[in-house]
């Protein structure tokens, strides 16, 4: 059954929840040369790749049967459309067991004649644009080889769809295989510990907590959480990072996890579930505060309850300093920081922010001096690539130079957060790692120091802190 985009705003969607559909939309990817499997619709085409639509009832998040390739000229799918109410990344509708059909253009009439009236900013003036911040082919390979033989990590990632975990009967999305095509080692893979009690705003621009938890409920929930990574793990034959050891041997043809929880809600508070969760999920590293302010200290994104870092929150510290679990202070506010960096006797890692001069309030970027209390810990700080901040791997190169300039080289990383973001990313899929080397190497960094920011430093802060 046909419908159009005003439709999706009217009671028609919702009775056609379960219902093959075909619909006409553009595909947004950062990649229009990629056919991908995962990626979002939209009813007109953008002026570019940052502008995926903020309202969650202009765009359809598909799952393809087969990858497929963006065309400028506009692509009609068909699938089973599916409603969604309370979707953790904030989308209304998917279309699942998505296929290419023929596109329905009368003779002579086309949608590229259709969009002429507006040409500048049809897709045929945007799609040139994303490709030219791409570096070409002979950069990416020569970028490829000069990674060779490098531990490279993604400090923050929810890859392979671990955190949908409101629908386990879906299967996971391939994360072992791009892994090993984009030679990323190592990935943090982060279940989300309060995940049942956030949620986006209305205009999705924001997550907040929306209810107060039941005790036990953020506890149980991990379990669950911890579960679904394990089989993740197991269906996709990755390897699990336990040691020192292991971290040092790790190698893009074996890829490997390190288990992390993002935010330390399950604790409640109780340090001695650090060891609980060491032992039984072989947790390795934790994000102490999330979208909600826990037992442990305050967020970035909310008013402040603690005046930073509770006395649980140094409690925990210790008790991952002597297990050997990595300490993560992404998230929290910088006088949380602040206290951490007295705290630890170990590096501490940001995971995933990127540099603002001055942030504003509820920002998740951080200033120079925040950035520097987890640098002088011997940290590393990885940068976060959504394409509102990064519309492509260029930029997010620029990124990353930019918290060089403020930390200095040996401290700086990737933290994709990836299938995490409300919106699209610059670095959707680990296939793209030796872009993102290839951009660092056009900026100006030579092999040494590209490596140190793809994985280096990060495989030094994990050494210094792991068993
Ligand atoms: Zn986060
Ligand atoms: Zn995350």
């Amino acid at each position: 059954m046909r419908i159009d985009w005003p439709d999706l705003r009217t009671q028609r969607a919702a009775r056609l929840h379960g219902v093959t559909i075909d619909i006409e939309g553009w595909i947004v990817t950062d990649d229009l040369s990629e056919a991908r499997n995962h990626f979002a619709l939209i009813g007109e085409p953008s002026c570019c790749i940052a502008c995926l639509p903020r309202d969650p009832l202009a765009r359809i998040e598909v799952f393809a049967s087969t990858p497929i390739m963006p065309d400028s000229n506009g692509v009609r799918l068909t699938g089973r459309l599916v409603c969604l109410d309370d979707d953790e990344m904030g989308w209304r509708y998917q279309l699942r067991e998505a296929r290419l059909m023929p596109s329905p253009v009368a003779p002579g009439f086309t949608r590229r004649a259709a969009l002429a009236g507006g040409a500048l900013f049809g897709l045929s003036s945007w799609a040139p644009l994303a490709l030219a911040a791409d570096p070409d082919a002979a950069a990416i390979a020569a970028a490829r080889q000069a990674m060779d033989g490098a531990v490279t990590a993604d400090l923050h990632s929810h890859a392979g769809a671990v955190i949908r975990m409101r629908e386990p009967n879906l299967p996971f999305v391939p994360l072992a295989a791009p892994m090993r095509e984009g030679r990323m080692a190592v990935v943090c893979l982060a279940v989300v510990s309060d995940g049942p009690v956030i949620g986006p705003t209305d205009n999705n621009t924001r997550i907040r907590p929306n209810r107060t938890p039941a005790p036990g409920e953020l506890y149980s929930y991990a379990q669950i959480a911890f579960g679904r990574l394990q089989q993740l793990v197991r269906e996709q034959q990755l390897g699990v990072i336990t040691s020192a050891a292991a971290m040092r041997a790790a190698h893009p043809d074996r890829p490997s996890v390190l288990v992390t929880s993002e935010g330390g809600d399950f604790l409640e508070g109780r340090p001695e579930r650090v060891d609980e969760a060491y032992e039984k999920w072989n947790l390795r590293q934790i994000q102490l505060t999330h979208y909600r302010v826990n037992e442990l200290g305050d967020i970035q994104t909310e008013p402040t309850e603690h005046n930073g870092l509770t006395e649980a929150g140094v409690a925990v510290i210790r008790r991952c300093n002597a297990r050997g679990v990595i300490v993560d202070v992404a998230h929290g506010t910088t006088s949380l920081v602040r206290r951490a960096a007295e705290v630890t006797t170990k590096p501490l890692i940001l995971s995933h922010t990127s540099f603002a001069t001055s942030p504003g309030r509820f920002s998740r970027l951080v200033s120079a001096e925040h950035a520097r209390l987890v640098a002088r810990t011997g940290g590393v700080i990885g940068i976060w690539p959504p394409t509102s901040i990064f519309p492509d791997v260029t930029a997010y190169a620029a990124g990353m130079a930019r918290m060089v300039d403020a930390v200095g080289i040996d401290h700086v990383g990737i933290g994709s957060d990836m299938m995490g973001l409300l919106g699209p990313s610059a670095l959707p899929s680990y296939s793209r790692l030796p872009a993102v080397a290839a951009a660092l190497m056009a900026r100006g960094f030579n092999a040494a120091d590209m490596r140190k920011l793809v994985g280096g430093n990060y495989l030094r802060v994990a050494l210094a802190n792991l068993a």
